[in-house]
């Protein structure tokens, strides 16, 4: 085993990803300490039933104290109050990551609480699962994925080079984006098609009872895979929504328009059009098995967060 990268590294936030993390900095070796720190007393027990870390606080300021590296994995909305708690207590030279959905939020949020002599390197690893929690996680989550890096302009390339070996290590690829464009590729990539998600359970919800039991009955006809990706944490998704407005609205006028050219082509029967269109995206689907994306436990967001 390589020698740690980090001798102690502040996970803030011990969820579905959190404590994913904490599990890969066991078995690889990647903190010589970790401290976890979340916001619930119950969530606390249950990271350290589970044995993630090495301490154990509900204060992030004790948390970070002496950290090396920071790592926030907490929903996008908590970023801005947990930067402000932690941000005098970090340790000169420290780097400070996340792991959150969106970029260019993360970068206003936490960027006016870094000191001088911090680093800030925001990161997003594109895997996940609809699950939520301390349980949820398991260390081969990150396993032959993406995780993209935003740092912002003049940040220390050894900073960056730290948290880029961290995830290399935790067994992703790791690829450095302008956050505006990471918003971008990722609104069309994963969050429409989660909202699209949301919005088809929505209205399956809203027929009346007796076809609900039928939408239930039939669901693998498709509607099943639908219903995963609409189990996704409802905290996590509206916090991506709010931080990522204008790629997600920008994606969903692009969606609406085509929807609207998909549901003419039906109306005049024009086969020839649907067919083309269904041809063009099976060549999509066999390209992401072509890169191995298409994983058995396709993360809600990768689909991530
Ligand atoms: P999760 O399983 O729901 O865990 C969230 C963690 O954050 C918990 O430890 C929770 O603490 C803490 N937290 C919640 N609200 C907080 C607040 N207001 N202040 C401080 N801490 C708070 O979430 P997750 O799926 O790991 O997601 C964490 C981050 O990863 C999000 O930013 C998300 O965008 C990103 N992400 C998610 C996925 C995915 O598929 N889930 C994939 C990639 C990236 P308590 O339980 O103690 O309240």
């Amino acid at each position: 085993m390589d020698s740690p990268l980090f001798a102690r590294a502040a996970l803030i936030g011990i969820g579905l990803i959190g404590s994913s993390l904490a599990r890969a900095m066991r078995r690889d070796g990647l903190a010589g300490h970790v401290a976890v720190c979340t916001r619930r007393d119950s969530t606390l027990d249950e990271a350290r039933g589970l044995d993630l870390g090495d301490s154990y606080t509900t204060d992030p300021a004790e948390a970070v104290h002496g950290a090396n590296l920071v790592m926030i994995c907490a929903p996008l909305g908590a970023y801005a109050a947990i930067a402000e708690r932690v941000g005098a207590a970090l340790m000169p030279g420290c780097v400070v990551s996340d792991v959150g959905s969106t970029k260019t939020s993360v970068i206003r949020d936490l960027s006016p609480h870094i000191p001088d002599g911090c680093h800030l390197v925001p990161g997003h690893p594109v895997a996940g699962t609809e699950h939520s929690g301390p349980a949820a996680g398991f260390a081969d989550l990150f396993r032959d994925r993406w995780c993209i890096l935003t740092p912002p302009p003049g940040t220390d390339p050894k900073a960056t080079a730290l948290v880029a070996a961290l995830w290399e290590r935790a067994g992703m690829s790791v690829q450095v984006m302008d956050p505006e464009h990471h918003d971008r590729v990722l609104g069309i990539t994963s969050h429409l098609p989660h909202l699209i998600a949301y919005t088809i359970v929505g209205t399956a919800c809203a027929l009346e009872s007796d076809l609900q039991k039928e939408v239930v009955k039939y669901s693998a006809g498709g509607f099943r895979d639908f219903t995963r990706i609409a189990a996704s944490d409802p905290v996590m998704w509206r916090d991506v929504f709010l931080n990522n407005k204008d790629a997600v609205l920008e994606m969903l006028q692009r969606f609406t328009e085509d929807l609207t050219a998909l549901q003419r082509a039906i109306r005049w029967g024009e086969g020839d059009v649907l067919q083309h269109h269904f041809e063009k995206t099976r060549e999509i689907r066999r390209g992401v098995i072509d890169m191995h994306q298409a994983g058995t436990f396709l993360p809600t967001e990768s689909d991530g967060p």
